[in-house]
């Protein structure tokens, strides 16, 4: 074979199995976006939306005292690092962020990353080995699978949310060194928020250690936002928590592991997404900063988000649609089957509201759902409009009773 022939098979078996996806709809197309991220947003074909599918809960990401903090930032500290941070990479801002971050969450100590995927990623293989149990909930995020399969501890998984099965699994896991549960805080399909008070009382049982992966809750979850740890009141209790700067906390990017400082110093020395790959921007260190500052002196953006919530979680189920029952700012709006979840996500684009259709693989077959993330930067005009879109589409699709 030549080299020409073995680039092309190589090509023509990737242009197949794309093509398989398509034809499956499993393909995911992106939408173009020519303005801010925010509650409306304009797309590349000049259309305006209302946004209901950004995990910008606090409505930070196109805000504009945040870009002031950014920029503020860039000012004082410049552009970028070009360096790890144990060569030239860490500035005063890094080490402000992770003791901001930490004394945020209740914990000791604080690691920054340049996404929570690497945090998540860099977090068990420095920590655990051979000897370990991880007992992982069957559902935690992708990048919770990936960097326990990067550790050689022993694995140990139990049903989503099923504390009798978590049980077994601990029982399971006798024998081991060390046994860690790790969960996500909150299930991003569901808005399911995992239930700390009792993982933590089994890990007290069982003297397991416990980490939580808040990237869904940090910023809003709890009464002073601190994360599904203080909603469930156990906070000093969780060993490790992971999360990310993308979603409520600014919506740039980064990610964190807070956790004990013999944690925090191992990763330092030990983990490799941190000691290999560039320091965070320092604009969106000093810009993050800025963003605890701000959620300390005032709960309004909060406040404003979970009245947003009770107010579309209320439109939407008085409309009739059948909703998953909860308060997180996460509300699935169930559809069950995946072509008419795909129809009515388009005829809202059209409409004027961007949600995005989730079926099988992604949500079990037969819950095909459609998404809605609620802002603190949503109007209630906006949410009205949604609504008014959401009982247009829900009558000219048949699933609501005209
Ligand atoms: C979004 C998310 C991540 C990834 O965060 P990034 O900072 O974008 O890498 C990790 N874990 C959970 C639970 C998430 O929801």
């Amino acid at each position: 074979m030549t080299a020409d022939d073995a680039r092309q098979a190589f090509h023509s078996r990737l242009d197949d199995e794309l093509g398989r996806l398509r034809d499956a709809g499993l393909y995911k197309p992106e939408r173009i976006l020519a303005s801010r991220q925010g509650a409306q947003v304009t797309c590349d074909d000049g259309k305006l939306l209302v946004n209901l599918c950004a995990n910008n809960y606090l409505g930070l990401s196109g805000d504009a005292d945040m870009a002031q903090a950014a920029i503020d930032a860039v000012g004082q500290y410049g552009y970028g690092l070009s360096s790890v941070r144990f060569i030239c990479g860490t500035q005063t801002v890094h080490k402000q962020l992770e003791s901001a971050l930490a004394q945020f969450l209740g914990i000791e100590d604080a690691i920054l990353f340049a996404a929570a995927f690497d945090a998540n990623g860099g977090v068990f293989e420095p920590l655990f080995d051979e000897h370990d149990a991880i007992i992982s909930d069957a559902l935690n995020h992708a990048s919770i699978i990936d960097g326990i399969r990067l550790c050689r501890a022993q694995r140990f998984r139990y049903r989503h949310d099923d504390m009798a099965d978590l049980e077994a699994q601990l029982q399971a896991a006798a024998g081991s060194r060390h046994r860690i549960i790790v969960t996500d805080g909150v299930f991003s399909m569901d808005g399911t928020i995992a239930q700390l008070d009792r993982i933590c009382d089994l890990a007290g049982r069982y003297g397991a250690l416990v980490m939580v992966d808040d990237s869904h809750a940090t910023g809003f979850i709890g009464p002073t936002g601190r994360g599904t740890h203080e909603l469930h009141q156990v906070m000093g209790r969780i060993d490790i928590i992971t999360g990310t700067l993308g979603k409520a906390l600014g919506g740039a990017m980064g990610g964190f592991v807070a956790a004990r400082r013999e944690v925090v110093q191992t990763l330092r020395q030990k983990s490799r997404p941190y000691l290999f790959s560039n320091t965070l921007a320092p604009m969106i260190a000093g810009a993050s900063l800025s963003v605890l500052q701000r959620l300390a002196a005032s709960g309004e953006l909060r406040d404003r988000l979970h009245a947003n919530t009770a107010y579309f979680r209320a439109g939407v189920t008085a409309l009739g649609f059948t909703v998953k029952p909860g308060k997180h700012p996460i509300v699935p709006v169930m559809l069950f089957e995946a072509p008419l979840a795909q129809q009515f996500a388009q005829r809202l684009y059209a409409l004027g509201v961007l949600v995005t259709g989730f079926f099988y693989p992604v949500v079990p077959l037969g819950q095909a759902r459609v998404r809605v993330q609620l802002s603190a930067a949503h109007t209630r005009k906006q949410l009205d409009l949604a609504l008014a879109a959401f009982a247009q589409a829900g009558r000219e699709l048949g699933i609501l009773q005209s």
